[in-house]
């Protein structure tokens, strides 16, 4: 066993790491810069936390599965356990979802529900210190070995000490800010180059209280409405249900049509989507905060997998190697892939072994890719979209478009897309002949019909048969 590793962060990403290296480590030390408090409340750290997180199916069983009983007290808790495509009103870029299920459970609740819980479960294990108002300012070398990452350098904040936590392992798990970079190149170490693709889209959300009963006809739980490039409409929304009886509803804009941040501007956006019902449930609510607003939707990857030498002792994790457009809900699920990347990196290689470092980026590249790739296509069907990577290929764009096109009627389709979008399957396995074949018949049949009989979008979503 080693001796000591501390993580930087307890988001999601911190903890996850944590409660594997409980494997391999004497002593782990996870710091944060912000209050830690017990329950779910929000904090400056992850002001995402404001906007709507779903845990999709793939990232709910790897939580459980790293912290068994999670789901169950989560589902205590609140959180709702929703078959999506059957339990919401969807209506993607070319029309609406005919109610089917699809077989994958997503989990809707707050995110910082779903923190705290994991929080609280690794406390409980007794092998991880938790150091809240720590903030890690750099990385610590000793003098007579400059080669290597041997701790931390951290200020306790409010006027605090500044210390060095020595360590055998760091791991990066500081976010979308993390500083990262700036301290390997203050060192001289190598530095990942990155790639991005940023198709300039906002969140815009609001809280609402729900009402005790919806009318009779409203039988969706949740609501999608996605944009349509094809009409021109830039501007998305979805309404998902949290614990304590709450909505969540978020506006989401893509190619600078940011949208509204205040509260009159919101509501009058809402009227304006590709379906009313958006505004209809927030006049069935009550709104209990101001709008937040975020523009945090970047996709961006760090190429840590690429560096010739990566600093000896020193990793990074999730969000502060890649993120993504989070509307493709994959951030959370991606940091569980990442704790096992590491789980399994410290499995095979000794941490002490040159090569140790490359092994984990390469293998947390393989674990992200899939979800990078459907995030980073799916946002280049946006114009203007500032973009690293070369542009799809036709016949790439027409498989995506059939896709979404035959998922909205093909209960075979469903069934076997939706396990890639919850990362349970690899996207390879949208190519099995027998599939492909299918979506492709499908979506040139749909957009052939929809050529020669183009029919208006009705404004609300096709009732649900009771199975
Ligand atoms: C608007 C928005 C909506 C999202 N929606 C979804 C969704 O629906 N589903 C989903 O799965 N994901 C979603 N995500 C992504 C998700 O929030 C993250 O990907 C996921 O939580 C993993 O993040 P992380 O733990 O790596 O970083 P974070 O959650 O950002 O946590 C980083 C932590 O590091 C701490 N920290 C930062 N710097 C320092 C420092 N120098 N010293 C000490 N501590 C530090 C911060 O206080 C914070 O606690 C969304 C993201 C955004 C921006």
């Amino acid at each position: 066993m080693q001796n000591h590793a501390v993580v930087l962060g307890a988001g999601m990403s911190g903890l996850s790491a944590a409660r594997v290296l409980e494997r391999f480590f004497e002593k782990i030390t996870v710091l944060d810069r912000d209050d830690l408090p017990e329950g779910p409340t929000a904090r400056a750290g992850v002001p995402q936390a404001r906007h709507v997180h779903a845990l999709v199916t793939r990232g709910a069983q790897e939580l459980d599965a790293l912290f068994p009983g999670f789901l169950a007290e989560y589902e205590a808790k609140g959180a709702h356990a929703l078959d999506v495509p059957y339990d919401g009103a969807i209506l993607r870029t070319f029309g609406w979802q005919q109610p089917m299920r699809s077989g994958c459970t997503v989990y809707l609740a707050s995110r910082d529900l779903t923190e705290s819980i994991v929080r609280r479960r690794l406390r409980e294990g007794g092998r991880v210190e938790i150091l809240p108002r720590t903030e890690a300012t750099g990385l610590y070398v000793r003098p007579d070995a400059p080669g290597r990452a041997a701790g931390v350098l951290v200020v306790q904040r409010g006027g605090g000490a500044h210390l060095t936590l020595p360590a055998d392992l760091v791991v990066d798990a500081s976010g979308r800010s993390s500083k990262a970079l700036s301290w390997l190149a203050s060192l001289g170490a190598e530095v990942p180059r990155e790639e991005v693709v940023d198709c300039y889209s906002g969140y815009s959300s609001r809280w609402y209280e729900a009402p005790e009963a919806l009318p009779p006809d409203h039988w969706w739980k949740l609501v999608w409405l996605d944009p349509s490039p094809q009409e021109h409409q830039f501007v998305g929304g979805v309404l998902f249900p949290v614990e304590g009886r709450r909505w969540i509803l978020t506006l989401v804009g893509y190619a600078k049509q940011y949208p509204p941040s205040d509260e009159e501007g919101f509501f009058r956006m809402l009227g304006e989507l590709r379906s009313p019902i958006l505004q209809r449930m927030a006049e069935l609510g009550r709104p209990i905060s101001p709008v937040y607003s975020s523009r945090a939707n970047q996709n961006r990857l760090r190429r840590f997998d690429q560096l010739a030498k990566p600093l000896p002792g020193f990793v990074a994790v999730s969000d502060s190697v890649c993120t993504f457009n989070p509307m493709y809900g994959q951030g959370m699920t991606v940091a569980t892939l990442s704790a096992r990347a590491l789980e399994s990196t410290l499995t095979r290689v000794s941490l002490g072994d040159p090569g140790f470092e490359r092994v984990f980026f390469g293998s947390q590249q393989r674990a992200l890719r899939d979800a990078w790739n459907l995030a980073t296509s799916a946002d280049m069907r946006f114009p203007g979209t500032k973009s690293d990577l070369p542009a799809p290929s036709r016949f790439a764009a027409f498989f995506g478009d059939s896709i979404l096109r035959t998922m909205n009627h093909d209960a075979e389709v469903l069934r076997r897309v939706m396990p890639v979008y919850y990362m349970l399957k690899s996207t390879r396995s949208l190519f099995e002949p027998d599939l492909a074949a299918r979506i492709l018949l499908g979506g040139a049949v749909d957009a052939a019909a929809a050529r020669l009989h183009p029919t208006p979008l009705s404004p609300t979503p096709p009732p649900r048969p009771e199975n």
